[in-house]
């Protein structure tokens, strides 16, 4: 069997994300393509930041300081256009602080309590921290994030424009697995919906985010207005178990 390089794998991923975009008639530009890095090294890091690659997803405050120094070393943050990191994985609130520091983002806020803690660490680290909410859509118990009608996601939203050193961006979910890609169609399309009824009624807060897509599923996702697709498995290849 003939491996495919991560700049193959790459640039297979950007003529399907540009085919998925010229078929609902949106800009190419209205999506990111995020490298999901976990549990690669940083050797394959820095090989998709020669490819143009610029965002990537880690779920582990420490895997990403582990590899941190060796990422710096291949110059990845002082490029005129940096990389940028976001937590993309469940986090403790006992590791917010170290989050707030290491992370560019932190896209699975799924608490108010883990909110109040990146908005302290925030202020500590001096800077502004941008976030999006994890929402949880399927009842499986595996699954992060806040429903979509629970309390404390309106509890949170209506705490939002007092956290002044978070930055709210969007919405984030991972739908239930489903090998029939059009199983996952309605999880993206009731994401989208969700941010369209919350963005008229907080109006204060953006979200213009949507990461929502995987490596299986990112081309349903972007027909249903992904803005940002968490690519790990089709970038990296299988990830070994840990
Ligand atoms: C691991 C992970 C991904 C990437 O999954 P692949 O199937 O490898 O593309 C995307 N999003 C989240 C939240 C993840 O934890």
């Amino acid at each position: 069997m003939k491996t495919m390089s991560i700049a193959d794998n790459i640039a297979r991923i950007e003529t399907e994300i540009a085919a998925a975009c010229r078929r609902v008639g949106r800009p190419r530009e209205s999506v990111q393509l995020m490298a999901v890095s976990k549990a690669h090294p940083a050797a394959s890091i820095a090989e998709a930041f020669a490819c143009g690659i610029r965002l990537f997803g880690e779920n582990r405050v420490q895997e990403y300081a582990a590899k941190q120094p060796a990422l710096q070393a291949a110059g990845m943050f002082a490029d005129p256009q940096p990389a940028a990191f976001h937590c993309i994985g469940p986090l403790q609130t006992n590791k917010a602080a170290r989050a707030a520091e290491i992370f560019d983002a932190v896209d699975s806020v799924d608490s108010l309590h883990l909110a109040q803690r990146l908005d302290q660490a925030a202020l500590s680290a001096g800077k502004r921290l941008p976030i999006l909410i994890e929402i949880k859509l399927s009842p499986e118990p595996s699954k992060h994030g806040l429903a979509p009608d629970a309390a404390e996601l309106r509890q949170l939203l209506e705490c939002l424009p007092e956290f002044k050193n978070l930055h709210m961006r969007g919405l984030m979910t991972i739908p239930p697995y489903a090998d029939d890609l059009e199983q996952a169609r309605p999880y993206f399309r009731r994401l989208r919906e969700l941010r369209d009824s919350l963005a008229q009624r907080y109006s204060s807060l953006a979200f213009d985010e949507l990461s929502m897509g995987m490596s299986h599923d990112f081309s349903v996702a972007i027909e249903e207005g992904s803005t940002l697709a968490r690519v790990g498995t089709a970038i990296f290849g299988a990830r070994s178990p840990v």
